[in-house]
């Protein structure tokens, strides 16, 4: 089914054009002929599936066709957890309605509220907000939800898991009992489900790629490495040319800020993004990475929530999360939308061995592992055995590998230059294209 064919506002169609939207993402397909149809929806799908256009055509398409001139207040309400994400929703709904007179506002905390006041004061259709800043101005009177026919969750998963449940609660409460509701979560587990059934009524239930997609389409390696000897590791890395572009993961704000320390004494352009980073502060960052003047971002897992920036060469885990699904999150940042993406895991002698023992069995193959660096450590491999669905690895011999793999070629190092060549590594050869998005030419962001 093309766009044309679900019966989007010849306006809507027009602003795909130049984003380079020729064929509905799997969960555009699923999703908006029954959001067209004003069925609420519960859809299971990450970032990187074109979930926002998923909810924000047939929403914009709506109010095109049935404007409300006069009305200050929102009528559509997308919540979601992180002002990045929020942005990047708000300025794709921008480019959606580019061409039809629906208006949009932004809201989230950790700056002035007074240009987003001003902002609700000249109106606004089309409401995206993080929800403690939304909850503090419904509290102090400065707008009112009741107008809202729309209602967009977005990320739910991560909004529990970020403490947001009492919060949502509460706004949902201001919202008006008859509305269309569409709740999307990476995961679904009891929590969410519950919180699903207190927001939808009769959802239809779309679904796409399992949390572990990504893990299908980025070429991935693992290194071994010592905690030590990761910092200059890293600067290696980073000044090998295949390496354009770098987003790099690490598990506290101030590693992030270590990192970037470390890597301006030797002379690589970096900037960290964290929680304790002011919104100024974060925007300059992103900014000065999407137009390439700086070559690496070291940010932390919430920080990069909703990361979409153009042509990220390489995500390289400085750290290995211990929650695997952050694994694949953080990995989904790079590839995205049909570029070929790499990502490159640095895991220590201690517990990071187990960490990404856990993350095989979650994405369920090999990652094949990198020896060609002098930092490297000869530790037993960890490997993903389909057989047993468990890693295997304690106390196997590190000269073992499976076919293919990126092992000794008689100096215990592989002959490959890191970032070469195609993903070989046991079971985790088979890459799949993404062909729905290859020409895609928006890449979110203000000046992406
Ligand atoms: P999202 O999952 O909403 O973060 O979208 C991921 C990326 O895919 C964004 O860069 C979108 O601009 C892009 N995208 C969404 N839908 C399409 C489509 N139908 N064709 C091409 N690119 C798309």
């Amino acid at each position: 089914m093309t766009f044309s064919e679900m019966g989007l506002h010849p306006r809507v169609l027009d602003a795909l054009v130049p984003l380079g939207y020729e064929t509905p993402t799997p969960i555009q397909e699923q999703a908006i002929p029954h959001v067209l149809k004003g069925r609420d929806v519960m859809g299971i799908a990450q970032t990187g599936t074109g979930k926002t256009a998923a909810f924000s055509l047939p929403l914009v398409h709506h109010l095109a066709n049935n404007p409300m001139s006069g009305q200050k207040v929102p009528r559509v309400l997308v919540l979601t957890p992180t002002r990045e994400l929020a942005a990047q929703i708000d300025e794709n709904v921008k480019s959606y309605a580019q061409h039809v007179n629906v208006r949009t506002a932004l809201i989230f905390g950790g700056v002035s509220q007074h240009k987003q006041v001003n902002q609700l004061r000249k109106g606004v259709d089309v409401l995206v907000a993080t929800p403690g800043r939304l909850l503090d101005l419904c509290n102090q009177r400065l707008l009112s939800l009741s107008k809202v026919e729309f209602l967009v969750l977005d990320e739910a998963d991560t909004m529990l898991d970020m403490g947001f449940i009492h919060d949502i609660r509460k706004v949902i409460a201001m919202l008006p009992q008859q509305r269309q509701s569409l709740f999307f979560s990476a995961t679904m587990p009891e929590s969410i489900v519950k919180l699903s059934k207190t927001i939808l009524t009769d959802p239809i239930r779309v679904e796409v790629a399992r949390v572990s997609s990504a893990a299908e389409t980025v070429d991935q390696r693992m290194l071994f490495v010592s905690q030590g000897a990761k910092r200059d590791l890293l600067v290696d890395m980073l000044q090998r040319p295949e390496v354009e572009t770098a987003l790099v993961f690490t598990r506290t704000k101030y590693g992030a800020d270590k990192v970037v320390k470390y890597l301006k004494k030797n002379g690589l352009r970096g900037e960290a993004i964290h929680g304790n980073k002011s919104q100024p502060q974060r925007d300059r960052a992103m900014n000065a990475f999407r137009k390439g003047k700086i070559q690496v971002l070291v940010a932390t897992d919430i920080a990069a929530r909703g990361i979409d920036v153009k042509g990220v060469s390489h995500v390289i885990n400085f750290e290995i999360p211990n929650i695997s699904e952050t694994y694949v999150h953080r990995i989904g940042r790079t590839g995205r939308a049909g570029q070929e993406g790499i990502a490159y895991s640095m895991v220590n002698e201690g517990d990071e061995r187990k960490h990404m023992e856990n993350i095989l069995r979650l994405i369920r193959r090999n990652i094949p592992l990198e020896t060609d660096h002098q930092w490297h450590l000869d530790l037993p491999e960890l490997e993903f055995d389909a057989r047993t669905s468990s890693p295997k690895g304690q106390g196997g011999s590190s000269r073992k590998g499976p076919k293919g793999h990126h092992r000794g070629n008689g100096n215990g190092r592989s002959g490959r230059p890191l970032g070469s060549g195609s993903n070989q590594g046991g079971g985790s050869s088979r890459r799949p294209k993404r062909n729905w998005n290859k020409r895609s030419k928006f890449k979110g962001g203000s000046d992406a």
